[in-house]
């Protein structure tokens, strides 16, 4: 096994903390590496790092910075198997999830190289007699970012792309259970010609993020992961006079109404609750059938469908879905499964009666699609996240008690409706108080070009990930007011100044 290591100042860095922990393979559940984790003065000697570098870096006009971005991505779409295959290693999602992660994340580096007309500045001529203002947006200087396992590659590249485009230094602390991805993004970034300490990795745990949130040198965190610790993270870095953007964990309801086209409705449901094993922070894990009726068509149309998913390891093709990330959590996922049964919802398809037999995969973390009817609000698998292929149905008699039954829920990062009435999908766009919406598309991930986050539980802070809204966070600004000597008053001015 080798350790991997952290990147620091343009190098692979191996730790000194004397600190590691197993990284797994999800598919086989065996150990195949450790990771470093990084001690509290390690983590500050990476942010020294990125201090220095930040005065050039800043300084380096946006056109230069864009370009670097672009050779960047250039090297992403050569090698974006070998990062997929990287993430499959260590995630456990098939290889062609993993290419629409890659994807998804090029698509904010795509972005960021527009850095240049995204920074340009506003400049209102004679404000006053003789006198004009400029406003412009500057970078905040060393930026961290700390991400979950779910996606390694895409998660911070809705970060770093933005934020060291805007011309801040960026410190990434990645998830543990899949460091791997990471390495090989600061690999390609020095590559693409971005200078060393710009992008610097430290892997670790909670120390390695307590030193971040602590460290005075770190100006503002992007945080995304479980509500819990986005709650923390937001707590403790604004306490120290940093900006955080902190998302949190989901609970994601598609509601279907009575109009909606059963066979695409249920189509959709499969890829946006059982893609990626459910390990989706977009993924649907609530259907809410409007009438019992279609609840009842439409577990007819997903039950067939949920018995034939092709549950394997990333190496065969031919998988649909692929293990869970860890043993502990396979567990805990198994638990909301039997804890559904024990308060009286019907286990309609069970995934615990999954049982892998690929060779050298018997002991993966694997679980089949389960499906559960009539599960109420009350129940725990309804009030918690679970994060697996588990798919719960919550019937409703009607639009507005479905409306009601998500509006209860204290998650609000997506949702969707299914329907072919455009005034129930204008004022379910329009009334519902959930981030991001879909009318008739069950994953709404917005496109890099518009911005990515929550309501309610799903996110602290109040700036949404990438687009616009990435830059905004990225940056501060200043405003500039100007007079020159023929606009220049002589006499000194006691009372409040006003232009004009
Ligand atoms: P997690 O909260 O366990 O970990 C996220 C990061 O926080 C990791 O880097 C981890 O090392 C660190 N961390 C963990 N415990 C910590 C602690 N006690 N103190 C300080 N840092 C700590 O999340 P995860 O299991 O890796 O990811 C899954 C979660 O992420 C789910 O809840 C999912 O909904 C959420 N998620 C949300 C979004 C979104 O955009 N809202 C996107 C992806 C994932």
């Amino acid at each position: 096994m080798t350790e991997i290591a952290h990147f620091i100042s343009g190098t692979p860095t191996p730790g000194t903390s004397g600190r590691s922990q197993d990284v797994f393979n999800p598919a086989t559940g065996a150990a195949q590496n450790t990771v470093a984790l990084a001690s509290a003065a390690e983590v500050d000697a990476v942010v020294a790092v990125a201090k220095a570098a930040w005065p050039a870096w800043s300084k380096t006009p946006a056109l230069r910075r864009a370009r670097i971005l672009d050779r960047f991505k250039a090297i992403l779409w050569d090698r974006m198997d070998e990062l997929a295959r990287a993430i499959s290693a260590e995630h456990g999602k098939t290889h062609d999830d993993a290419l629409g992660e890659v994807t998804r994340g090029l698509e904010v580096v795509e972005f960021a190289v527009g850095a240049p007309t995204h920074l340009k500045g506003e400049f209102s001529e004679n404000v006053g007699s003789g006198v004009d203002t400029h406003s412009i947006r500057q970078s905040l200087g060393v930026v961290a970012g700390i991400t979950p396992f779910n996606f390694p590659a895409m998660v911070p590249m809705w970060m770093f792309p933005v934020a060291l485009a805007c011309g801040n230094t960026f410190v990434l602390k990645p998830s543990e259970r899949d460091p791997s991805a990471s390495l090989l993004i600061a690999a390609w970034l020095t590559e693409a010609g971005l200078p060393d300490g710009v992008f610097n990795v430290v892997q670790g745990d909670k120390e390695a993020v307590d030193a971040l949130l602590h460290n005075p040198d770190v100006k503002a965190i992007s945080f995304v992961g479980s509500t819990p610790i986005a709650q923390y993270i937001h707590a403790t870095g604004t306490a120290q006079g940093k900006r955080v953007q902190a998302l949190g964990g989901a609970k994601n309801h598609m509601i279907i109404m009575p109009d909606a086209d059963l066979d695409m409705a249920a189509s959709a449901l499969m890829g946006a609750a059982f893609g990626s094993a459910g390990e989706r922070c977009m993924a649907i894990s609530v259907a809410v059938p409007v009438t019992d009726a279609v609840a009842d068509a439409l577990i007819e149309k997903l039950v067939p469908q949920i018995e034939a998913l092709k549950v394997g390891p990333a190496s065969d093709a031919a998988s649909e879905m692929g293990p869970l990330v860890t043993a502990q959590h396979l567990a805990k996922v198994r638990g909301y499964i039997d804890g559904a049964e024990a308060q009286g919802a019907r286990i309609v398809t069970d995934g615990r009666t999954f049982r892998q037999d690929k060779q050298g995969c018997e002991n993966g973390y694997f679980i089949g699609g389960t499906l559960i009817d009539d599960v109420t609000e009350d129940m725990t698998c309804y009030r918690d996240e679970i994060f697996g292929p588990v798919l719960s149905v919550v019937r409703k008699p009607d639009y507005q008690a479905a409306v009601d039954l998500i509006h209860g829920h204290e998650y609000a990062n997506g949702t969707a409706v299914f329907t072919r009435d455009g005034d129930v999908a204008r004022s379910f766009s329009q009334d519902i108080e959930v981030g991001m919406v879909g009318i008739n598309v069950p994953i709404p991930v917005p496109m890099a070009f518009h911005s990515f986050g929550g309501w309610k539980s799903s996110i602290f802070g109040d700036h949404a990930m990438h687009g616009m809204e990435g830059v905004r966070f990225y940056t501060r600004i200043k405003t500039t007011t100007t007079r020159w000597p023929t606009g220049m008053r002589a006499d000194p001015q006691f009372t409040m100044p006003t232009l004009g």
